[in-house]
């Protein structure tokens, strides 16, 4: 494996890109069928509850960056579990169906079964419970998945990078043993989060060589694995398109050991396009966001740890919902000053990304947000 040296970039002002929605003067009522400019519903809101994380995953967090001296969100300025219900039901007015819970890694936030309680209480207009599920790194999860499940968390996506303890833990690039994951993954099965689903971003030449070890692990255990293709989120990881291995070699290389044939997907708007073994072992997937874009019916908000909106993965700017919320205006009033950032939302960074030279993944001078902050 070769160490490629990273360019070091200062983060501290990137956080801080946003702005403070206007309020109209004339207020309409949410109508659960807000579009953007190229027809995408609002369907989906991640929500990041913390910028912290006991990994250090080089491709989202490199621990040269994120080190003993980086200056994490202070608690203050984080979203309390009223703020975050409160905006999360004014998404679901907008028609808002699932949330996923992200992070840093979700588990860290104190009490975060608490916070899963209050958004199980949530309903849609028509009157059904949400779809909840959360991505975390397994570490802590063979401890909560029980309270988590009871909380009313629904399923569970968890983030493996390899099977092989030294890879994995070279990772994460803290030592942690995958053994702990595997047992996490275990124990959620086993409590009923499902369908549980395991993700790996596969860096050509770091850890390729574990898609088969996992693919064999995982089949027949009715966890869904997928195969994430190294994306250039953020501005510190020092991304190149040498180290992404394209979802179709990814497939090509499972299907010569196990053949597979490709099914629908779930619903409009799934990043992971689907696989089945044809012995009846289960089901695959893969998100290409690099070699095959996806926003044609990209349907995702996210919401940052201390109440910024942003439209895109890779989006350099957000909106400033905290301001709105500790500024006290009313629900209304905020979910008026939300519906017009969607309706003007052109987002479409992976396609745009397709069309730039290889090594040129952003525009000069944008930096993007750290999917660390903005989740995942
Ligand atoms: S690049 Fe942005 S718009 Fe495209 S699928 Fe990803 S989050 Fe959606």
């Amino acid at each position: 494996m070769t160490d490629i040296p990273r360019k070091i970039i200062p983060l501290a002002d990137l956080r801080y890109a946003s702005r403070i929605p206007a309020v109209p003067d004339r207020l309409t009522t949410p109508n659960g069928l807000l579009g953007d400019t190229r027809g995408r519903p609002l369907r989906d809101l991640r929500i990041s509850v913390t910028d912290r994380c006991n990994f250090r995953c080089n491709y989202c967090m490199p621990s040269e960056i994120f080190d003993k001296d980086y200056a994490f969100l202070p608690q203050s300025s984080l979203l309390s579990f009223e703020e975050i219900t409160r905006l999360a039901s004014i998404f679901v007015a907008h028609g808002v169906e699932k949330i996923r819970l992200t992070g840093g890694e979700p588990l860290l936030r104190k009490n975060i079964e608490v916070l899963i309680g209050m958004l199980a209480r949530l309903q849609t207009p028509q009157g059904k419970p949400l779809d909840i599920t959360l991505t975390t790194n397994g570490s802590l999860l063979a401890r909560k998945a029980q309270s988590l499940k009871d909380a009313g968390l629904q399923r569970v996506t968890v983030s493996l990078d390899a099977l092989d303890d030294a890879i994995f833990r070279r990772m994460n690039d803290v030592d942690f043993p995958v053994a702990d994951v595997l047992r996490g993954i275990e124990v959620a099965q086993r409590v009923g989060l499902a369908p549980l689903k395991v993700n790996m971003v596969v860096k050509r030449g770091t850890n390729d060589g574990q898609i088969l070890p996992l693919a064999r692990h995982f089949r027949h255990s009715g966890a869904v694995l997928r195969f994430i293709e190294f994306m250039d989120v953020g501005a510190t990881n020092g991304w190149r398109m040498d180290e992404v291995m394209p979802s179709a070699q990814v497939v090509e290389r499972l299907h010569a050991q196990f053949p597979l044939s490709a099914i629908n997907p779930n619903y409009s708007g799934e990043t992971a396009e689907r696989w089945r073994y044809l012995d009846g072992g289960g089901e695959i997937g893969v998100i290409s966001s690099v070699t095959q874009a996806f926003c044609g019916a990209c349907n995702r908000a996210r919401l940052s740890t201390e109440g910024k909106l942003f439209l895109c993965l890779f989006a350099t700017q957000g909106h400033d919902l905290r301001a709105l919320l500790r500024g006290n205006f009313a629900d209304d009033q905020i979910a008026a000053a939300i519906a017009p950032i969607w309706q003007a939302r052109t987002d479409r960074y992976s396609e745009l990304r397709a069309a730039l030279p290889p090594e040129a993944s952003a525009a000069p001078g944008e930096k993007r947000i750290e999917m660390s902050y903005i989740g995942g």
